[in-house]
């Protein structure tokens, strides 16, 4: 029972706190959409100048929604106060329920990322890629609980584009999938399960 809660998975009432790793173009809007929906989110990159880029692009995107009708202009403050700015990886992890990661498409890089990850997260903390043609089992081979690995593929640009694929691994538990699954749509997106992973992108 390696990442049990009072002998259940974390489940979607679970999640109460989101990390996200990587500001970049996808990183920072995956941030939004969950701040957008009351999460707090710790959201983790290399340096400051990247972290700073990446709030400048939620405020742009904020901006989008106003014109759009979406939210309000008087409803930014709120939204951008639920995220936190950090590069300091423990600092970033504390009390995650859910971690989210997009940095660069490097299988070197991601698996140096998810071990580090991995020893400072609790152990029922439902770990999440967004690779888009790296294979998550070959990722969850370098973790200790693969079992809560897996993928959520949101579309560029996540601000808008409702898709998320949510792929499993392997060894990927079906609970851990779910629990996703309900993630994503409880925050708006549309989730498609896919069966399985397939290189280049993950199949029905
Ligand atoms: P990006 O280059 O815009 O952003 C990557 C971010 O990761 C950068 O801010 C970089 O500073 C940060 N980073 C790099 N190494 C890091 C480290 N060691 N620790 C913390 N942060 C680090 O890339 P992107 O387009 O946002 O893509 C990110 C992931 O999302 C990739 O896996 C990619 O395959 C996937 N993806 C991209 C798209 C797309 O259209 N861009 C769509 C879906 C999925």
């Amino acid at each position: 029972m390696p990442f049990t809660k009072g002998g259940n998975f974390l489940s979607l009432e679970d999640i109460k706190k989101i990390t996200n790793i990587g500001a970049g173009t996808m990183g920072h809007a995956i941030t939004l959409q969950f701040a957008l929906k009351g999460y707090p989110v710790n959201l983790l990159d290399m340096t400051e100048e990247a972290l700073k880029n990446g709030l400048e692009k939620i405020e742009s995107d904020l901006r989008t929604y106003v014109k759009a009708g979406i939210i309000t202009k008087n409803e930014i403050p709120a939204i951008m106060a639920r995220i936190s700015i950090t590069t300091d990886y423990p600092d970033a992890l504390t009390g995650a329920d859910f971690v989210i990661e997009s940095v660069v498409e490097s299988m070197d890089v991601k698996k140096m990322i998810w071990q580090k990850i991995e020893n400072l997260v609790k152990p029922q903390t439902i770990l999440a890629t967004n690779t888009s043609g790296l294979s998550p089992t070959e990722i969850a081979q370098y973790l200790n609980k693969p079992e809560r690995f897996l993928v959520a593929h949101f579309y560029n640009p996540a601000h808008l584009m409702p898709l998320v694929e949510v792929v499993p691994a392997q060894k990927t538990d079906p609970n851990v999938v779910q629990t996703t699954i309900d993630l994503m749509n409880h925050i708006g997106k549309h989730a498609v399960a896919l069966k399985k992973e397939a290189p280049g992108l993950c199949r029905e």
